[in-house]
């Protein structure tokens, strides 16, 4: 939909909102600021900067709750200043480019703070965000501790004074599988005495950052720790000499398959490779073109996995590929592909003949557990060996390829919010699941829905201000009628005040989202959510 059209609904909303008051004496004083609440979040989200200012003007003069009766004659001439920013507006819309991340950037950039001065917090939140950094907050340890198990950052940054535990308790439940993940620890303090200091750096954590922080300093730091923690990550993970991932990294990423395996109906293939008769090669033409050929085979198959296939050197000549959401018959195609290039290479060792290498395959697919799993491709695999080499032998077939379900659910008063992330999502497809999008135009339909299914999953993104019953009051019902994992909650709140935000945290939110928004970022941040959850 064009920015125009959304202009034009908006001022027919506008529009019949006067009409209707124009019917009456008075305005409630809390209809009027709900009014203009809506108003701004919307007017800022298309573009009509200059209106959503004005708005965030008058709800500074209004209280939220109250019952005075405002008479509709007096606001004749606030009506017609509202209506002047439909006829002066006609700026470009505004792209916000330095949050337009890819998802590469993105999938690098993901820091979880876990601070209770919500001031802070959110402050370094908008700061990280603008330069292309995602952030989730935690307001304690124990929500702290759930979402660094669940989100898996890149990057910590813990304050030392929390509500329920302080951050040296935090730093000694995660500071093990932190420093194994290579996740930089900052702890960020206004108390710098040399204990705390020393304390934190006995305790692991890789920089003390003294309260207040300059900003201009800490997003350049912040973004430093983060290329620190992909170099090496990288380089920790990457077998040298083939460039596939190492074994390290196979059993990580097997263990994060199977993990997903047993909590969803996803499936994976694994298929074991290995090269026929290699001693042989390494006999014949020494030892560096036996290298050589560990090392074009790596690059063939580097070359033609997709980029969710994952490959890895699992020891010597042998090689593994993680295949998700991919049956056994289904990775026969590229296996057969890259058995096809692999055969096309000539190699030639000086002084002898040329020659080729083939290799034999075992694939199968996760059913019980991971070594089932890896018993079963290894025993296809000698099979392969046994028939003759130079072939792949499947282990089991298995029929079922159900992918994940993936609900969004979009929960908000406001049809031209609702309209555009309807819009944006509706573009999202993905590999790995089946994505639905939902909408309601209030948090009472939504709940009397019948909506949910336990092995489904949902994203709900849900507005914080409704009439009947507001997006608060549905979170505590939503966490207190369903418990269970499988629902993300993003509150849409354009109130940035620290008890909204502080409450929504506190019922179970698990992300905000600050109105107004550009839809992209919406998206861009969802993915980011979901995607960290079924890894
Ligand atoms: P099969 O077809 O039954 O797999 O026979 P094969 O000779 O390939 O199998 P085997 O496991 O008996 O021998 C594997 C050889 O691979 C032995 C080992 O020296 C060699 N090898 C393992 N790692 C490397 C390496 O990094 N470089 C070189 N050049 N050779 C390696
Ligand atoms: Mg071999
Ligand atoms: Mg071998």
């Amino acid at each position: 939909m064009a920015r125009n059209d959304y202009r034009s609904m908006l001022l027919q909303r506008m529009e019949k909102t006067f009409s209707n008051w124009s019917d009456t004496e008075h305005v409630k004083e809390q209809e009027l600021y709900r009014f203009l609440h809506t108003m701004k979040g919307t007017s800022g989200t298309i573009g009509m900067t200059d209106l959503a200012r004005f708005c965030s003007g008058q709800l500074d003069t209004l209280t939220e709750t109250s019952d005075a009766l405002i008479p509709v004659r007096s606001l004749k001439n606030f009506i017609s200043l509202m209506r002047n920013f439909f006829v002066q507006d006609s700026t470009p819309i505004q792209v916000h480019t330095s949050t337009n991340l890819t998802s590469a950037e993105n999938n690098d950039s993901f820091v979880l703070i876990i601070d209770d001065d919500l001031e802070f917090v959110s402050y370094v939140k908008e700061n990280l965000e603008k330069s292309g950094i995602q952030v989730v907050i935690a307001l304690d340890g124990k929500k702290g501790l759930e979402l660094f198990y669940t989100l898996l950052p890149n990057m910590l940054i813990v304050d030392i004074q929390l509500p329920d535990m302080n951050g040296f308790d935090i730093l000694a439940q995660i500071g093990d599988i932190a420093r194994s993940r290579y996740v930089p620890i900052a702890i960020v303090s206004g108390d710098n005495s040399k204990e705390n200091i020393t304390r934190a750096y006995t305790m692991g954590a890789m920089d003390f950052v003294i309260k207040p922080i300059d900003m201009s300093v800490f997003i350049p730091y912040v973004h430093n720790r983060l290329q620190y923690k992909k170099a090496i990550w990288q380089s920790a993970s990457i077998d040298e000499l083939t460039g596939a991932g190492n074994r390290r990294q196979f059993n990580d990423t097997f263990a994060q398959f199977s993990a997903l395996a047993e909590r969803t109906r996803r499936s994976f293939t694994l298929v074991m490779m290995d090269l026929d008769h290699f001693k042989k090669v390494n006999d014949h033409y020494g030892h560096p073109m036996g290298d050589d050929v560990l090392r074009s085979f790596s690059r063939v198959v580097l070359n033609m996995k997709r980029e969710t296939d994952f490959f890895f050197r699992y020891g010597g000549e042998e090689f593994a590929l993680l295949l998700m959401d991919t049956t056994p018959d289904e990775s026969i195609i590229l296996v057969e592909r890259i058995r096809e290039k692999i055969a096309d290479i000539t190699f030639t060792a000086p002084s002898s003949e040329p020659f080729h290498v083939t290799f034999s395959a075992g694939a199968s697919e996760y059913r019980i557990n991971p070594e089932i799993l890896l018993n079963e491709a290894d025993q296809a695999l000698y099979q392969a060996k046994r028939n003759g080499r130079n072939q792949t032998v499947i282990y089991q077939l298995n029929n079922s390829d159900v992918k994940r379900h993936l609900n969004v659910m979009i929960i908000d008063d406001d049809l031209l919010v609702r309209t555009m992330l309807v819009k944006q999502f509706s573009n999202w497809t993905s590999d790995d699941m089946d994505i639905v999008v939902h909408e309601y135009p209030d948090g009472y339909s939504f709940l009397e829905s019948d909506w949910y299914k336990a092995d489904e999953n949902y994203m709900i993104l849900l507005d914080g201000m409704m009439p009947k019953m507001d997006g608060i009051e549905v979170l505590s019902t939503l966490r207190k009628r369903y418990p269970d994992d499988n629902i993300i909650v993003s509150m849409l709140t354009g109130r940035t005040s620290e008890s909204d935000i502080i409450l929504a945290l506190k019922k179970g939110a698990d992300d905000y989202i600050i109105k107004p928004f550009h839809p992209q970022e919406v998206l861009a941040r969802v993915q980011r959510l979901t995607e960290r959850l079924i890894k």
